[in-house]
């Protein structure tokens, strides 16, 4: 993602079948449950149309969070409309609940990025591999869609590799895989997952513009997380159904966020998360250029990092 960039990532389902070691599902769904007024289990089109209608257009908008996105049956559609409306476009899939005829309604579009989580010998994430699976994997490597990636917790299944090989990706076989974290301390330590210890003092998010907290989640009842990690919903931001999105970021909810980060004592999710770093010259710096930098050197500069190439990071 554009660091520079906002975001907004649209958990498109609550209650997610694959039930990958590494996501506190159980613990989500019950804090969802607790909050939401009203419970919804799938964002409807409708609603969603409507939030996208009150997004600016260069909020860039992501598919992925709390659920694999293909399980809503709308998912293209959604996909689709948040595309005719001039949104760039990032997908994070296992692709578990996507088919084939719904590959060629969207492979057309220019993602940013389009991720596919594989499998792992761990069995950490648990997508099934069954014949549906290969030919809609193989249906995505076939149809050139900008922006695709691979990442896997873990070393790919060997029934994956003849697909690997035919359609270049043969290196990834060797791949050892991303790093499992605690999202912020809210998934038991187990086997290999990384955590943090806390850090004092001020501190900003690399992944959410410092401490500009600029990307954000939807829940399928319209509320705003500030973050994807937050699986206790400790910190909401609002409800798009309801508030601007303006609002998100102007209200008592926002500021008392941001004195968190700044804080010397406080104890909250980003001081436990793997990505805060503390907050030193290099965030201030960015934040000075990121206001004062004309967009085109931005953007020149981003094409540079993107074709240097990263890994998805979450
Ligand atoms: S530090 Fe972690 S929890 Fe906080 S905004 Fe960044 S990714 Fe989210």
């Amino acid at each position: 993602m554009n660091q520079s960039k906002r975001s907004l990532e649209f958990a498109t389902k609550i209650g997610c079948i694959i039930d990958c070691s590494f996501c506190p599902q159980k613990l989500f769904i019950s804090n969802y449950n607790k909050t939401s007024k009203t419970k919804d289990i799938e964002m409807s089109l409708d609603n969603f149309k409507k939030i996208i209608n009150k997004v600016p257009e260069n909020v860039e908008i992501r598919f992925a969070g709390m659920s694999e996105p293909f399980l809503h049956q709308r998912c293209t559609d959604m996909i689709l409309y948040a595309h005719q409306s001039h949104h760039e476009i990032a997908v994070f899939t296992t692709i578990v609940g996507l088919s084939v005829e719904e590959i060629d309604r969207f492979k057309t579009i220019g993602f940013n990025d389009f991720v596919i989580h594989l499998p792992d010998n761990n069995s950490y994430s648990k997508i099934p591999i069954n014949e549906k699976y290969l030919l809609v994997l193989e249906k995505i490597f076939q149809s050139n869609i900008k922006g695709l990636r691979l990442s896997s917790h873990g070393k790919i299944p060997k029934i994956l590799n003849p697909l690997l090989d035919k359609y270049g990706y043969g290196s990834f076989k060797e791949y050892q895989g991303d790093e499992i974290h605690d999202r912020g301390g809210s998934l038991q330590i187990q086997d290999n997952a990384k955590s943090n210890s806390l850090i004092n003092g001020p501190i900003a998010c690399p992944a959410s513009g410092g401490q500009e907290i600029k990307r954000n989640l939807v829940l399928p009842d319209g509320t705003v997380s500030f973050c994807c990690m937050d699986m206790e919903m400790n910190h909401i931001l609002g409800n798009l159904l309801n508030d601007s999105y303006e609002s998100l970021f102007l209200n008592d909810a926002f500021k008392s966020l941001r004195k968190l980060f700044n804080s010397n004592s406080s104890d909250f999710i980003c001081r436990k998360c793997i990505y805060v770093q503390r907050y030193n010259l290099y965030f201030k710096f960015k934040r000075f250029f990121y206001t004062y930098c004309p967009s085109f050197i931005q953007q020149t500069l981003f094409k540079l990092k993107q074709i240097k190439g990263t890994k998805p990071k979450h």
